[in-house]
């Protein structure tokens, strides 16, 4: 069983209070780590390394040396690729090819990327007339935030945090990071990264615990942090956007989603059926930009149900190393609750189980685990709760649609607006549905798709702000204006 300690000023500490929580496996439901619980005196030794550091020899850093430095975080995640592979494996329970060839390398990308974005910034100078003739000159220059929070969910661990530490320490802020209580051993890796390259002692720290009452809320709450970044359910966006409006910190918001999947008759029907089946059942349907509501063209309706029955139909439950296994749990027998609650309510609501709706029979101490099969649904009414709510597991309604307005205003009338997947060969109609749809991003033809310099964000209550390339700048630096009379 491992040992997590919470990692500020560069060592790895305990919390004065010695309080510790579990964290089991998905797989068996073993406990497979013990971890140190920050509380408020954790938070404020965090805050204060990381505002020292700003202060001191990270905020003395250059852009070119910061950008170094970056590199060799990217690198060195490199190096140690199987570690990380191995911790987010046993976290998640998901099978390795994932974490090898999509989560750990975004990780390793996202400290490169946001290093390239920051090195080549321009910043915008005006020279001004001025009635003595004389003129001025007037420039903007970006400034780091300072102190920045960075509360994470479980999903994707690795490559949700450092999508935010990345463009963080770009920027030259500094960070103080909540990994779920579900996911701490990347972030708590990350650490042995940062010393193993030099980044200076503050500039990376990491808190665990719980939110309410706990390290979450405490670095919402803590004066010292300058602003918030969190990806995780609308909720607790909710909940922290509260605490921020308390010295009026900035935040940024990824959030919940309930997105549409739109399959027109006319789409390649074999990419379509392969890309809604990735899109609502890749890591177990625990994605945000997951498909949990799929509409059809209704000529190919029940063709459409029946080959996504069979794909359904073919995962093989497994363990992450079971090069027979394709198919991981869910996160927790907690989740899992969660999710079967709506596997029961959308059978109370009236629908068709196309496939799925329970639990699978997994050998041995394996059946101790989070797992529950991938569930298909149709006949549902747009109203209810399994069609509106967000449940994040392997399942997905699929209801017939006649129009190309008819369709748009379904996928619109959802109080979430995270992303849309519509398939299609009709191009300006592919065009014409991506201005209508009210979401921070739209697939063609393709899902999970994204250039890392262009804007990732949510519409709705799918999130606040956009990170991504020169967007992260708008959160992450503080741009100040100077003008210089001549
Ligand atoms: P969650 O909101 O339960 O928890 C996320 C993090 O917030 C955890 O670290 C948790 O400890 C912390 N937290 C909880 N309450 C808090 C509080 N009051 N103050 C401060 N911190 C608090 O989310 P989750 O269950 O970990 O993740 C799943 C959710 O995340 C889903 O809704 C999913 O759609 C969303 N998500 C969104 C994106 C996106 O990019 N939009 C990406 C991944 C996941």
């Amino acid at each position: 069983m491992r040992k997590i300690e919470n990692f500020i000023a560069g060592e790895y500490v305990a919390a004065a209070s010695g309080k510790r929580f579990d964290k089991r496996s998905p797989l068996d439901n073993r406990v497979i780590a013990s971890i140190s619980e920050a509380g408020r005196p954790e938070v404020d030794a965090a805050v204060k390394a990381a505002r020292g550091a700003l202060n001191g020899e990270w905020g003395g850093l250059s852009t070119d040396q910061r950008v170094e430095l970056l590199y060799g975080v990217a690198n060195e995640i490199t190096r140690r690729f199987d570690d990380f592979v191995e911790a987010e494996m046993a976290d998640t329970g998901q099978p390795a090819h994932v974490q090898k060839h999509v989560f750990i390398p975004r990780g390793a990308a996202n400290f490169k990327v946001f290093a390239d974005v920051i090195k080549n910034v321009a910043s915008e100078s005006f020279q001004m007339a001025t009635p003595d003739g004389r003129g001025a000159l007037n420039y903007s220059m970006r400034v780091p935030k300072g102190v920045v929070g960075v509360i994470c969910p479980w999903n994707a661990p690795f490559m949700l945090m450092t999508w935010k530490v990345g463009p963080a320490l770009a920027c030259g802020n500094t960070v103080i990071v909540k990994p779920s209580e579900e996911s701490p051993q990347t972030a708590a890796l990350l650490g042995e990264v940062m010393n193993a390259v030099g980044i200076p002692k503050g500039v990376y720290n990491v808190v665990h615990g719980f939110g309410p009452d706990s390290a979450g809320e405490f670095i919402t709450q803590h004066p010292g942090v300058n602003a918030i970044t969190f990806t995780g359910e609308t909720r607790t966006g909710a909940a922290i956007m509260k605490a921020a409006s308390e010295g009026m910190r900035d935040v940024s918001f990824e959030l919940g989603g309930k997105n549409a999947g739109i399959v027109f008759a006319d789409a390649d029907f074999d990419a379509a059926v392969d890309g809604i089946f990735r899109s609502a059942f890749l890591n177990s349907g625990q994605v945000c930009l997951g498909t949990e509501r799929v509409y059809v063209e209704r000529p190919i309706f029940e063709r459409f149900v029946q080959a996504l029955k069979v794909k359904a139909e073919a995962v093989k439950f497994g363990r992450p190393d079971d090069h027979n296994a394709n198919y991981g749990p869910l996160i927790s027998q907690e989740h899992r609750d969660k999710v079967l609650s709506y596997y029961r309510k959308a059978v109370e609501e009236g629908a068709t189980v196309v496939t799925g709706g329970g639990v699978p029979e997994m050998p041995g101490e394996l059946a101790e685990g989070s797992w529950v099969q991938p569930t298909i649904w149709t006949g549902l009414s747009d109203d209810a709760a399994v069609v509106r709510e967000e449940i994040f597991g392997p399942c997905c309604h699929i209801r017939p649609f006649d129009s190309e307005n008819e369709v748009v205003a379904l996928a619109n009338d959802n109080v979430y607006g995270l992303s849309t997947t519509i398939w299609t060969n009709d191009l300006a109609r592919a065009h014409r549905m991506a201005a209508r749809v009210e979401v921070g991003i739209t697939w063609i033809n393709s899902w999970f798709l994204r250039d890392l310099r262009t804007p990732f964000g949510g519409s709705k209550q799918s999130g606040i702000g956009r990170e991504g390339g020169v967007h992260s700048l708008e959160f992450y630096t503080e741009t100040r204006n100077v003008c210089v009379k001549l």
